[in-house]
């Protein structure tokens, strides 16, 4: 460790944290007491979300996606399967209960909720994006962050998924989906795990320590505490089935070895194979976690 600051108390507990490292100029936090991974946005809240999912974020390989309309099978089939989980876990399933999908992006995913007789509202922070779902699919999302959206609706489910950790207040965002959800409604989280042996090994090189475009590391037990101190009963944990592009792995792979020469130097030979060519995600630092207002 390699330093103190008492000034970057821990958002959840607002204990004392220690440095662990810096990455991309900016230092990984722990807290001493709830050992939560963290760090802080050089930005406001508005101009972090501006800058870390502007166009380039969702194109190029700049950000996290190589080509995000390239993603489309793989979130309808992602969507398909939280729809099915989520309806094994409704206390009243209508046949059109109501989903509301935070960080919906082109709504993908949310249109497989869809398909599956949900009636979905999504929340998309990058304008491109939410009329992309709108004009193309049909579907309602709006242009706005959780933090700023404002609705008398209620839903019975939540879906957040590779959201929370990039969000500059998770507990905030939380306690305003706790708001808009029915009584009994369920949300259901999927993110990364910062203790899980892949980060582990990769160490300050696991592809998730990218702030600030990513601001929260959690682990299984992080993320429970954090959702039953905000209002909601954990019913189950568990670990997607993921496939991913081969231009997203290397897309992932430059952006955490920060467009290096060696990272250049390493991915070279993929340039042989087609960047649409899908790989399963075999690693186990992602899991979801489902949960139910209290
Ligand atoms: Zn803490």
């Amino acid at each position: 460790m390699l330093n103190r600051s008492s000034s970057d108390d821990c958002p959840f507990c607002h204990g004392e944290s220690n440095t662990l490292f810096q990455k991309n100029q900016l230092p990984i936090l722990e807290c001493q007491s709830c050992r939560h991974r963290f760090s802080k946005s050089p930005h406001c809240a508005h101009d972090h979300v501006t800058i870390e999912f502007s166009n380039d974020y969702f194109s190029g390989g700049t950000g996290c996606y190589d080509s995000y309309d390239a993603q489309m099978p793989d979130l309808k089939r992602q969507g398909k399967y939280y729809s099915k989980l989520l309806r094994r876990f409704l206390k009243s399933d209508t046949g059109s209960n109501r989903v509301l999908d935070v960080g919906a992006a082109a709504g993908f995913f949310l249109q497989s909720f869809i398909d599956d007789r949900w009636h979905g509202v999504g929340i998309e922070a990058n304008a491109m994006m939410a009329a992309h779902g709108r004009n193309k699919l049909g579907l309602d999302i709006r242009h706005t962050t959780i933090e700023q959206f404002e609705t008398s609706e209620r839903f019975d489910a939540a879906t957040v998924v590779q959201v929370l950790p990039h969000l500059i207040d998770p507990v905030a965002s939380l306690q305003k989906i706790h708001r808009h959800l029915n009584r009994d409604g369920l949300l259901l989280v999927e993110t990364w795990n910062c203790k899980s042996w892949t980060a582990r090994c990769f160490g300050k090189w696991w592809h998730e320590y990218n702030p600030p475009s990513v601001l929260h590391w959690f682990t299984k037990s992080s993320l429970s505490k954090l959702l039953e101190e905000n209002g909601f009963q954990i019913i189950e944990i568990g670990r997607p089935t993921k496939w991913i592009s081969l231009g997203n792995g290397l897309a992932i792979v430059r952006k955490s070895m920060q467009d290096s020469k060696l990272a250049s130097a390493l991915l070279a030979p993929s340039k042989l194979i087609p960047s649409a060519f899908k790989l399963p995600y075999c690693f186990d630092d992602v899991f979801w976690l489902l949960s139910r207002k209290k």
